[in-house]
């Protein structure tokens, strides 16, 4: 069979869809996987969230065909995932694995050439797309020569993500790519993604069992429970409506504390500033959940606005903030800033 990998027709994206599908492991009489039916539109980023052992990598190995299906079928821009030859369908799939998987006896340079020597390309362009793909996820260019024994859990991951995208897939499978880096360096790492993802579309798979991340990182969180899909919506919808006590026990109880960091205060009409100036100054790209607790901190009700420069824009009161998260807040459908 000759066919082009999948999502290769579209603008470098493609659409994902789960439907009905299960997956029984041999042995097992409990579904890893049960009638998992679900859509991730072309070019979104698409969470998946749940407990350990909820199916979420089961999930994800059925896509690229690492396991079988049971039951049900998966489709890529309308295409099922059987009907690819298997090489070509991973072709346009970049991977990242939980564990990340680095072949230990080959060099950074050569596992993250490892699929773009499958296709034929010269040592050259190889090992300049490697230097590009290191640069991006923060490692120095010497590293290219270095074994994956040599660097730490998190800097191994980052090589992962570069190997994931060398080919520049159209889709990516990604398994708690950021599970085994620090707080502050996966902050960076998280931010870099999405700045690429803006101007590299791609359909993405994101599975993390961290809802910060999720919140972050997805257009949509899909919330798995033993097997199944609980709820599947927007950071927003989840926070402010969980379907059910097993949601919301999982979002958290400061669910809506965690809804005000979905805006800044562009989203917020500011007041006149007036004449009493003086008083605590917050920039205009803070959070409303930032905003908020500089007012806890400095016990105040209200804190001057101000721009890039520091310039004065006008005040905010702390009822233009808490009004967001009420019952029939201000926070508007689908003026949700995606961070
Ligand atoms: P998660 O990634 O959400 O932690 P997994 O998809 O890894 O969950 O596992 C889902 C369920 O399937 C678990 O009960 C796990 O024990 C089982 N499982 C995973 N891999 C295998 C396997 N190769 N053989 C049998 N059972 C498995
Ligand atoms: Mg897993």
């Amino acid at each position: 069979m000759t066919d082009a990998p999948p999502g290769s027709n579209a603008s470098n994206a493609g659409e994902i869809v789960f439907d009905g599908v299960t997956k029984t492991y041999p042995g097992r009489e409990q579904a890893a996987v049960q009638e998992l039916s679900f859509e991730v539109p072309a070019g979104e980023i698409c969470v998946l969230i749940g407990p350990s052992g909820c199916g979420k990598t089961t999930a994800l190995k059925l896509v690229n065909r690492l396991i079988p299906m049971s039951g049900g079928d998966i489709r890529i821009d309308g295409r099922s995932v059987n009907d690819h030859e298997v090489t070509e369908l991973r072709r346009g799939i970049g991977y990242v694995f939980q564990e990340i998987g680095l072949f230990p006896h080959m060099t950074v340079e050569d596992n993250i050439g490892s699929v773009p020597r499958l296709l034929g390309w010269d040592k050259k362009r190889i090992r300049a797309r490697a230097a590009e793909l290191l640069e991006l996820v923060g490692l120095d260019a010497d590293s290219l020569r270095r074994y994956p024994g040599e660097f730490s859990g998190g800097q191994q991951q980052r090589v992962g993500v570069a190997r994931a995208m060398a080919v520049d897939p159209p889709i990516m499978l990604m398994d708690e790519p950021f599970g085994a880096i620090d707080p502050i360096t996966r902050d960076r790492l998280q931010n870099d993604f999405l700045r690429l993802h803006k101007e590299i579309k791609k359909t993405i798979i994101f599975v993390t069992h961290d809802i910060d991340e999720a919140i972050k990182m997805g257009n949509r969180i899909a919330i798995m429970r033993a097997g199944h899909l609980v709820q599947l919506d927007t950071a927003d919808k989840l926070l402010a409506d969980p379907s059910d006590d097993f949601v919301a026990s999982f979002v958290g109880a400061d669910r809506g504390l965690k809804r005000l960091r979905l805006w800044t205060l562009h989203d917020v009409e500011l007041e006149p500033a007036g004449d009493g100036a003086g008083g605590p100054a917050v920039s205009i790209d803070s959070s409303l959940r930032d905003a908020l607790s500089m007012m806890l901190t400095e016990g105040v009700g209200e804190l001057n606005v101000t721009n890039g420069d520091g310039s004065p824009l006008g005040k905010v009161r702390m009822e233009a903030i808490t009004g967001y998260v009420g019952p029939g807040g201000s926070a508007s459908e689908g003026q949700v800033a995606q961070a």
